[in-house]
């Protein structure tokens, strides 16, 4: 991949790789631990490359992972984990899952209102459209979790190897998601970045919206893997 690339153009032509039709690619589905118990499925395709994504091999072979689930059999796979494990909360995870719209929405519209939606996304698609946003605010059981990579263009560009001006999307998608009235909050991934860039990205959240800058402190999981890819770029968390 260009190391200069556009996550938008990244999302177009992995998106026709995970979807088709109804249907988006998944590679796992399970109860997991956060959120105090959350029925997850893991879905295939991102349009980011960071340096510390845990489903790296995922990210990177879209074409080879994963199978293809039509939103009913994910809805009915969802639902079945939350009500053996009586679990009121259920997310798509993995890698992203705003790529496959339509699957997205057909899903949403097969949850039942009393299991709380966490949408988590890096907010890149949700940036660049807002009808994306309002589309999403027809459903009040859903809460969107907006990933932001880093604090700032050049952390972002250093962390994901993609084009600095897209890291200004994950800021217009919290923008977008509160003016649809949508649900949402930031969480910032912040291991490798300085408190005075926090702070300054801090402010920035704070003029989008009051709430925003109290936002969420990711920090990356370290694994082999991940620290040879850190190594090779020259980066170390904090
Ligand atoms: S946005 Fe998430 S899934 Fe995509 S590369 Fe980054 S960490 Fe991995």
């Amino acid at each position: 991949m260009n190391p200069m690339y556009d996550p938008l153009t990244v999302a177009v032509e992995t998106g026709t790789l995970v979807t088709r039709g109804d249907e988006r690619k998944y590679y796992r589905f399970r109860a997991a631990r956060f959120y105090g118990g959350i029925g997850t499925a893991d879905c295939v395709g991102c349009c980011l490359r960071c340096i510390f994504c845990w489903a790296w091999d995922k990210v990177n072979d879209p074409a080879g992972s994963g199978t293809f689930y039509g939103a009913d059999e994910v809805a009915r796979r969802i639902i079945a984990i939350c009500r053996n494990r009586k679990l009121h909360r259920a997310r798509l995870s993995g890698n992203e899952p705003t790529l496959s719209r339509t699957h997205l929405i057909s899903l949403l519209r097969l949850l039942p209102q009393d299991i709380m939606f966490i949408l988590e996304t890096n907010g890149i698609l949700l940036g660049h459209d807002r009808g994306y946003a309002q589309e999403l605010a027809a459903f009040p059981h859903l809460h969107v979790r907006v990933s932001i990579k880093g604090c700032n263009e050049s952390e972002f560009s250093q962390l994901t190897g993609a084009d600095p001006a897209a890291f200004g999307l994950q800021l217009k998608a919290l923008e977008h998601l509160g003016e649809a009235g949508v649900s949402c909050h930031p969480a910032v991934m912040v291991s490798f970045s300085d408190h005075r860039a926090v702070d300054s990205l801090r402010e920035r959240l704070r003029g989008i919206g009051a709430g925003f800058s109290d936002f969420e402190a990711e920090e990356a999981f370290m694994n082999p893997a991940i620290e040879r890819r850190l190594a090779k770029r020259g980066l170390l968390p904090r």
